[in-house]
């Protein structure tokens, strides 16, 4: 990486700051602008980058004449609506910022959303249940729903309704060349086919329009118990989400909770066993489902309740405020107690050192596997449960002490793994060097040329690698 202080503020062919500006309606931020760092700054903590420059659009209008630019001045581009999910950070790139386009128009009659390339899933969730509906949002409503949906996007609606890509009608798009254009089953059917999975490596969405569904309330939440009964625990899940209908989507969790006093004082500094979940169905049937639960060992803690859709974010608990964590995985084959016991012996502060905070493996299946793998770029519908971990890694040492154990405990259980992963789940340069892992072999090929095609110089090089030539490596 160049020393950022010597980045020039005129660019390639001559292009400035100043022309750039005059083009557009939103702000342009070059080095030494006081709003520089409030601006490069991402959510996640562990990114620190340095574009070259950035642009807050207004407009798809913007976006499309920030990328004209980039073309001109010879800058790759790279996009963050909130920074949840860096892939490469912007170093020395024109940084297009989308969180003021957070415009979101709700279609009671025909059950969709238009969604603007900067609004976050919160803002969706709140105005669709206003009208009795719901999106496919995942975990957090502080992420942006396009980010989310660019990598598949998979939440506790996933096993009724499927993924948020199988909910796009179509995407407004900004192509390498600067022109906007629309991508759905009837647009330009091949960037429609790679945008869903394919991340932002083929264009700068700046918009989609989504369907919702009908669904104002759900009965879900958390048990809690001590470590110490985790492996009954969760031999007794593989049981109970072996048989779930659709409208349960549910996890297991091993959480390690800091000693802080704003947890409830049985999990304060302590690790601990959870199975999580939402049931969508009708609220009696979902408390019947908790009764294989409650009428077996008394948690620690049981805040399975019938609640509205709008706290579906209760279910999982995200940090809301810019946190330093480093996400790994990928998908699972089976919950056979050797994975349980390797997945206990890596992540619970229990069974000795970890540097991992929480641990969360989702049930799939159901709707995510009805639809056809190659309907989209998105690939992995098949595995049965997705493996996510997250660490607290504030320093550069932390952060490779982080990879090191999460390269050793994918090892240790290799054999219990697809080969593939989530790339959604991936943090920064994991999910570039692994993009290739995140496809079929068919699907990635297919990538690979939809890049040649809409993005021959590799403008978008921020996102997945799909460029010939530049997927680093194999499945590990
Ligand atoms: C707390 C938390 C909870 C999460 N929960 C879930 C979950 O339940 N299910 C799930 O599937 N994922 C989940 N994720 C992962 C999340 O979906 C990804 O990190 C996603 O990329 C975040 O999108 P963003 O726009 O918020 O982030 P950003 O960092 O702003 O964007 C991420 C990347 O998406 C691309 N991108 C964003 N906007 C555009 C655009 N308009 N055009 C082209 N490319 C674009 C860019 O490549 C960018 O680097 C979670 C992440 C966090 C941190």
């Amino acid at each position: 990486m160049k020393n950022v202080l010597e980045t020039p503020l005129t660019y390639a062919n001559g292009a400035t700051v100043a022309q750039l500006q005059a083009r557009v309606a939103g702000q342009v931020i070059g080095l030494g602008d006081p709003h520089y760092d409030d601006l490069r700054a991402a959510w996640n903590l562990t990114v620190n980058q340095h574009p070259a420059l950035i642009v807050v659009a207004e407009s798809a209008a913007d976006i499309a004449e920030a990328v004209r630019f980039a073309r001109e001045a010879d800058l790759k581009v790279a996009v963050q609506a909130t920074g949840h999910g860096v892939v490469r950070p912007a170093n020395d790139s024109l940084l297009i910022i989308t969180s003021n386009m957070t415009e979101v128009r709700i279609d009671a009659e025909s059950r969709t959303a238009w969604v603007s390339a900067g609004a976050k899933w919160g803002k969706v969730l709140e105005q669709a249940q206003a009208v009795g509906l719901a999106p496919l949002l995942g975990s957090s409503s502080g992420v942006g729903a396009i980010g989310y949906t660019l990598g598949g996007g998979m939440g506790w609606l996933a096993r009724k309704y499927g993924l948020s890509i199988d909910s796009v009608n179509c995407f407004e798009v900004v192509t390498a060349d600067g022109q906007i254009g629309t991508a759905s089953e009837q647009q330009r059917t091949d960037l429609f086919w790679g945008l869903r999975g394919g991340g932002g490596s083929l264009g700068v969405v700046t918009g989609m329009e989504i369907r919702l569904y009908p669904v104002t309330e759900f009965y879900g939440g958390n048990l809690y118990y001590p470590i110490e009964q985790a492996p009954a625990v969760f031999a007794r899940y593989r049981e109970w989400s072996a048989n779930a209908p659709d409208e349960l989507t549910s996890a297991i969790v091993i959480m390690n909770y800091p000693p802080l006093p704003f947890f409830p004082e049985p999990l304060r500094g302590k690790s601990i066993a959870q199975i999580r979940g939402a049931y969508c169905g009708p609220i009696e049937q979902g408390e019947a489902m908790l009764k294989f639960w409650r009428d077996w060992q008394t948690p620690l803690i049981d805040d399975f309740a019938a609640r509205p859709f709008s706290d579906i974010g209760k279910v999982s608990k995200d940090p809301p405020n810019p946190s330093p964590g480093l996400s790994s995985g990928a998908w699972l084959n089976d919950l056979s107690d050797e994975t349980l016991t390797t997945l206990l012996n890596y992540s619970s502060a229990a069974h000795g050192l970890t540097p991992l905070t929480a641990l969360e493996v989702r049930h799939a299946g159901g709707a995510i596997a009805r639809v056809d793998p190659s309907a989209s770029a998105f690939s992995h519908r098949t595995a049965p449960h997705s493996l996510q971990w997250v660490g607290m890694a504030p320093t550069p040492e932390a952060q490779a002490a982080l990879r090191q154990h999460s390269a050793r405990f994918k090892q240790a259980l290799r054999s219990h793994l697809t080969g593939g992963v989530y790339l959604n789940f991936l943090e920064g340069e994991e999910a570039a060097a692994h993009s290739r892992d995140g496809f079929s072999t068919d699907a990635y090929r297919r990538l690979q040329t939809l890049k040649a095609l809409y993005d021959p110089d590799n403008r978008f090089s921020h996102s997945y690698d799909l460029a010939f030539g530049q997927a680093a490596t194999a499945a590990a």
